[in-house]
């Protein structure tokens, strides 16, 4: 597995995105959402730059199976715990790729009457996206290639690698 992004290089610009979002947000209580499980370790450490009275809370969808995974029918695995009604949200995603998930999740969340809706993802792919997702605050970009590590899974390993690799089979 070939190394893509280091811990070290994870860290200081999640440093830099949690002081970028202090800076937005000031003055507003962010109530922050991790899509369940591979936001984890990104929301976790990008909180602890948020210099903000803030909360958590965490949600999970899956996708229906492969035969329906391009037309973007995901269902809610998980719910969040409490009303999101007048919070100013940060929707915390691990990557985003054909940006189904997250137009699933951000119309699902809109409509629950948030006052606002921000969107930090770890890592994006625009070259796959299908469907057009603003997203807020970007880590970084990454060309086309399957990645796991720090929270990203291949079957549900390679979660708790403190690197992002190129996964090669
Ligand atoms: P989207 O709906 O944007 O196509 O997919 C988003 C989800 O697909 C991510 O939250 C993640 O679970 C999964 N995914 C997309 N690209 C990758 C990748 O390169 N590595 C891993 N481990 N998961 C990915």
């Amino acid at each position: 597995m070939k190394l893509l992004l280091s811990h070290d290089q994870l860290s200081s610009r999640i440093r830099e995105m949690g002081r970028e979002i202090t800076k937005d947000m000031a003055g507003l209580e962010p109530h922050v959402i991790a899509v369940l499980k591979g936001a984890c370790p990104f929301m976790t450490d990008l909180c602890q730059w948020i210099d903000l009275p803030l909360s958590m809370d965490y949600i999970a969808v899956s996708s229906y199976g492969a035969a329906t995974k391009s037309s973007g029918e995901v269902k809610l695995s998980k719910d969040l715990d409490t009303s999101i009604k007048d919070r100013d949200l940060i929707i915390a995603e691990d990557i985003v790729d054909t940006g189904l998930t997250l137009n699933y999740l951000v119309n699902l969340l809109k409509a629950r009457g948030p006052r606002s809706i921000r969107v930090a993802s770890l890592l994006s792919k625009p070259s796959r996206r299908l469907i057009e997702v603003k997203v807020d605050y970007t880590g970084f970009v990454i060309d086309d290639l399957f990645v796991v590590g720090y929270g990203l899974d291949y079957n549900e390993k390679y979660r708790n690698l403190r690197d992002i690799v190129v996964f090669e089979g």
